[in-house]
């Protein structure tokens, strides 16, 4: 069993180091970077671990998924980071913002508005990412890059929410790094500080272009099975 549980958090490690070593690469400390442990089709007991083995930052696409997954795990193991990386429905705002500390995926007017009126209710406020659609695909939620700024500027000045940074997931058949280079752009003209971006295949190379965020499931976890395999979203609205 122990010596199960090490083969568990070896991607962990690997991943770890890996992030230090991009960050050092190009002049940056690797405190500045977050990884965020992707953990959606993960069973708990695989999670537990990781946590075990000091990660306290996850990532889940599905509210229901993470609501039936977390609690069980914060009793047991102390507070962790959950964030949202998967598209939001409004009629799931109110248990998001009650689950999650980071939401990285407002993408609408309408869901900043839901998203305003139930953290006044909570009294409580999840850090929120704005999700840009940089490859611009029918498929995918995201805001447009041309509407990028002016969406943040109504986030902040019609619902009076504080917005935390961006976050992408550039198309799978592109070289990530143009991908990456425009959110970090869009972000300066927003006057924002984080960017989450990178995935298991491109996580250096978003560190190299500023990520603040690294999403990384499958080469932690090792590689998921079934339909959720892809990291293309699924919008349902
Ligand atoms: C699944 C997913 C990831 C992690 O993908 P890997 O390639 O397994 O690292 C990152 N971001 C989002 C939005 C995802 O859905």
């Amino acid at each position: 069993m122990v010596e199960e549980n090490e083969s568990w958090v070896a991607g962990l490690r690997s991943v770890k180091a890996r992030i230090a070593q991009a960050a050092c690469d190009c002049g940056r400390s690797p405190d500045e970077i977050a990884l965020v442990a992707v953990s959606k089709t993960v069973p708990t007991e695989r999670i537990a671990p990781l946590i075990v083995a000091g990660q306290r930052v996850f990532g889940e696409n599905r509210v229901q998924e993470a609501a039936g997954k977390f609690p069980a795990l914060i009793a047991r193991h102390g507070p962790l980071e959950l964030h949202l990386i998967g598209p939001l429905q409004t009629n799931k705002a109110r248990e998001a913002v009650h689950l999650f500390d980071v939401i990285q995926t407002l993408d609408r007017p309408r869901l900043a508005e839901v998203l305003a009126a139930e953290m006044a209710r909570a009294g409580k406020s999840p850090r929120l990412f704005v999700q840009v659609n940089t490859g611009e695909e029918a498929q995918k939620a995201g805001i447009a890059p041309s509407e990028t700024e002016a969406f943040v500027a109504l986030c902040r000045e019609r619902f009076g929410l504080r917005i935390a940074g961006l976050m992408c997931i550039p198309p799978a058949q592109d070289p990530p790094s143009p991908h990456f280079a425009l959110l970090a752009k869009l972000a300066r003209a927003c006057g924002l500080a984080c960017l989450s971006m990178g995935m298991s295949a491109d996580y250096e190379a978003a560190i190299q272009l500023g990520a603040t965020h690294v999403r990384v499931g499958s080469a932690v976890f090792g590689a998921r099975a079934g339909p959720v395999a892809q990291s293309d979203q699924v919008i349902e609205r």
